[in-house]
C-alpha cells in the first residue's frame, strides 16, 4: 500500500504551560515511547478501504470482536465493489456478533456505493470527504487519517478521554475539547503516536474500574494515582 504524503498537522495554538508541566508531559510520552516505540492499531486491515470498514465497525465493539468478523469478511469483500456485490443482507451474517450491526451494515454498503460511484472505488483521504461518508464521523476519520500517515490527529475515544483526564492532560468535557487540549500540549515528536499510546494505556493499565497504578509506567507523574491508592489501601487493584 503506497504511503500517502504526511500533511503538517492543523494544530490549535499551543497552550501556555509552566516548564515543570512541559517536562512532566514530555516525560509521560517519553516513557510510553520507551515501552512501545511504534504503536499501531490493533484492528486488522490491508488497505484504506478495509481500515475504514474496520474502524466503522469498531464503534462500541472490541477490536478483537471486529477482527474476528473481518477476518472472514475481507476474504470475500475487501473492496467497495465486492462489498456492494455482497449487499446488506449478505454482509449482516459476517458482522452479526458486533453491536449495532444492522446500522453498521447499512452504512458500510452505503459508503461502498459512494466510493464506487464518486471516487472510482478509492477511499478519499481528505478529511471533509471522508467524514461525509455514512458511518464515518470525525473520530473514525481521525483514526484513519492518522493511521495512514495522512494527517496527525488524536481521535478521542472512551479510553483516551479517561486517561487524558486522569493524567491531568485535559479537563475537557467533550471528546472534541479533549482532542483540542491534547493537540495543544503533546510534544511534536509524539503527536502521531499519542492516540495509540493513550488507547493502549487505557485498555491495559489505566482501565476504567480498576486502574493498575502499581504497574503503571507513569504513576509518579500522575495526579490521580492517590485517588485509587487511597480507595484501595492494599494496592490500586481493589475489588471492582
Ligand atoms: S497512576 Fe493509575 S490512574 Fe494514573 S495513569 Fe497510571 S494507572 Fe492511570
Amino acid at each position: 500500500m503506497a504511503k500517502p504524503v504526511r500533511k503538517r498537522p492543523k494544530r490549535p495554538a499551543k497552550k501556555r504551560l509552566s516548564s515543570a508541566e512541559q517536562a512532566r508531559i514530555a516525560e509521560i510520552f517519553a516513557r510510553f515511547e520507551a515501552q512501545e516505540s511504534d504503536p499501531a492499531t490493533e484492528l486488522d486491515y490491508q488497505s484504506p478501504f478495509t481500515l475504514v470498514v474496520a474502524v466503522a465497525l469498531s464503534a462500541q465493539a472490541t477490536d478483537v470482536s471486529v477482527n474476528k468478523a473481518t477476518g472472514k469478511l475481507f476474504k470475500v469483500a475487501d473492496t467497495p465493489a465486492k462489498m456492494l456485490a455482497l449487499g446488506e443482507a449478505g454482509l449482516k451474517p459476517f458482522i452479526s456478533s458486533i453491536g449495532l450491526y444492522n446500522t453498521k451494515a447499512k452504512n458500510v454498503i452505503a459508503l461502498s456505493r459512494i466510493l464506487v460511484d464518486n471516487y472510482g472505488g478509492e477511499v478519499p483521504l481528505q478529511r471533509e470527504q471522508l467524514q461525509a461518508l455514512p458511518g464515518v464521523g470525525r473520530k473514525t476519520a481521525s483514526v484513519v487519517l492518522n493511521e495512514l500517515g495522512v494527517e496527525r490527529a488524536i481521535a478521542v475515544d472512551t479510553h483516551v478521554f479517561r486517561v487524558a483526564h486522569r493524567l491531568g492532560l485535559s479537563s475537557g468535557k467533550t471528546p472534541d475539547q479533549v482532542e483540542q487540549d491534547l493537540l495543544r500540549i503533546v510534544p511534536e515528536p509524539y503527536l502521531t503516536r499519542a492516540h495509540h499510546w493513550l488507547i493502549l494505556h487505557g485498555r491495559y493499565i489505566c482501565t476504567a474500574r480498576r486502574p493498575n497504578c502499581d504497574d503503571c509506567p507513569v504513576a509518579d507523574l500522575c495526579p490521580s494515582r492517590h485517588l485509587f491508592m487511597s480507595a484501595h489501601p492494599g494496592g490500586s487493584r481493589g475489588p471492582s
